[in-house]
């Protein structure tokens, strides 16, 4: 016999994530169906985490309008969950003439369109403000309201709030056939498994083409982007402070050099389209471009160590905007090709969603009770438990060290394990806790971390 469900969201990424927890606000039986064994593990894992207000969307689009609402939700409701950001402010540079007559009118078009907060920077100032750029800077672009914040907690904190407040967390779950019933529709994995959902909402990222395979729609082709990184070790900060754009050109938006929340510094990502959805390798010709944007930009950061390096991969689409389609006399959503801006865009998708679902598919108002969740802060700038006196007097197990380079405790990874969603592989809790992020990727505290995450898995199973 087949559970059933109102409202089945499939995909737990950012996107998908955001409309469960929204949706835990209404007496619905939610199911959240995620097919790898943790959630964020596809595009949400590879992105800039830049916290974008939202300017450099096109105007007029579905897009400017959720990503500049996911900027202000995400404002509030960031530090309510515990979330970090910083507002390091950004900067888009002009070194010739061209570039500089493009500087001008996109500062002239932000305050058209009503970003007033974006300023035209003559280059002296420049010079004197952030002396690490590359000598010849004509004017610039600055845009404090730009802010970095943390990629892997954010998903985390929606899918926690979601499970805590009602909604059934599936994964490994692989939707890999979908029929209509006579209230919505069934759905299957391949191990069998079948649920039934009066409204399915497809948020499968990458993948969402294939899922809207499954049940006859192809409005839209994937058009995976590829976005490779170098993440330099963490004294580069020393040197670069802020979020750095080149002058777009009508191809590319170009490679940034930004802090990230975790007191790194990162370059990339480029943006090539590739065949393959999976193929995240990291080319020598992606690194050399990534090597040249620092050359161009801030040479300084030349010699600077390199943390790791990876690529990320966008969803896009043939189409330029969101695709945000309701088929309700289907009993089905769609929410895909969140492009390059569904970390920002998220909380804003998250709200349409609520305002096209109800009262139209279910007539109900967020009326439930629920409980706010937060998540440890991760950040380079918050009190780590090991220098919290306070916190290690209640539990000395915050006092032993297991990831020397992040200066992670003991207890913060037993914490991760024990939480209600539990890190389903050593790369979640990597990213749950920042154990073995850092200088030695594991080296020295790998295997103890492996036993922590083993011993835990034998408990929860057993
Ligand atoms: C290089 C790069 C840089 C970026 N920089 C930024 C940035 O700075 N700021 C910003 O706002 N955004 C940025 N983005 C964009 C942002 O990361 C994406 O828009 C966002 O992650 C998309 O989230 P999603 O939930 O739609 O997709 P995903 O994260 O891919 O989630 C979809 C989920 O659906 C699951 N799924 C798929 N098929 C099925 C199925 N059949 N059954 C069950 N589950 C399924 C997948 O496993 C996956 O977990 C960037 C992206 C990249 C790649």
């Amino acid at each position: 016999m087949s559970v059933q469900f109102d409202i089945a969201v499939i995909g737990a990424g950012v996107v998908g994530s955001a409309i469960a927890r929204d949706l835990s606000r209404y007496d619905l039986k939610v199911v959240l169906l995620e097919a790898n064994t943790d959630l964020g593990d596809e595009s949400s894992k590879g992105n800039s985490a830049l916290m974008t207000e939202g300017h450099d969307t096109p105007a007029g689009s579905l897009e400017r309008d959720l990503v500049v609402r996911g900027y202000q939700r995400y404002m509030t409701e960031a530090p309510q969950l515990g979330l970090p950001m910083r507002k390091t402010g950004a900067i888009m540079l002009a070194w010739t003439d061209e570039q500089r007559a493009t500087v001008e009118k996109l500062v002239e078009e932000a305050h058209g369109e009503g970003f007033h907060n974006v300023h035209l920077l003559e280059g002296d100032e420049v010079a004197r403000r952030w002396p690490q750029f590359r000598p010849g800077v004509l004017c610039a672009q600055w845009m404090p309201d730009e802010i970095i914040a943390d990629p892997f907690s954010t998903p985390y904190a929606y899918v926690l709030e979601a499970v805590t407040n009602g909604v059934t967390f599936l994964r490994p779950w692989r939707v890999s056939r979908a029929e209509r019933n006579a209230h919505g529709w069934r759905l299957r994995n391949d191990r069998g498994d079948v649920l039934e959902a009066g409204l399915v909402i497809n948020a499968g990222g990458i993948r969402a083409d294939i899922v809207e395979g499954l049940v006859g729609h192809s409005d839209f082709v994937m058009r995976p982007r590829r976005g490779q990184y170098i993440l330099l070790d963490k004294p580069a900060r020393a040197i670069h402070d802020i979020i750095a754009y080149p002058t777009p050109t009508p191809a590319s938006r170009g490679i940034l050099i930004s802090p990230t929340i975790f007191g790194n510094v990162l370059v990339g990502p480029t943006a090539e389209e590739v065949e393959d959805r999976d193929d995240r390798g990291v080319t020598e010709v992606g690194l050399r471009a990534l090597r040249q944007a620092i050359d161009d930009m801030v040479p300084a950061l030349r010699d600077m160590p390199v943390n790791t390096i990876y690529a990320g991969m966008r969803p896009a689409t043939n189409h330029s905007d969101y695709q945000i389609i309701p088929r309700f006399g289907e009993r089905w959503l769609t929410v895909a090709g969140i492009r390059s801006t569904g970390f920002s865009g998220a909380l804003g998708i998250a709200e349409y969603v609520m305002s096209l679902v109800f009262p139209k598919v279910f007539d109900k108002q967020p009326t439930k009770t629920v409980r706010g969740v937060r998540v440890p802060d991760l950040s380079e700038t918050s009190i780590r438990p090991w220098a919290d006196p306070e916190k290690i007097a209640t539990d000395p197990a915050y006092a032993d060290m297991l990831c020397h380079c992040e200066r992670i405790s003991v207890g913060e990874v037993r914490d991760a394990l024990n939480s209600p969603v539990p890190p389903a592989s050593i790369k979640a809790l990597k990213r749950r806790t920042r154990a073995m992020f850092g200088r030695c990727q594991g080296f020295y505290c790998g295997a103890r971390v492996q036993v922590m995450f083993d011993e835990a898995k034998v408990k929860r199973d057993a």
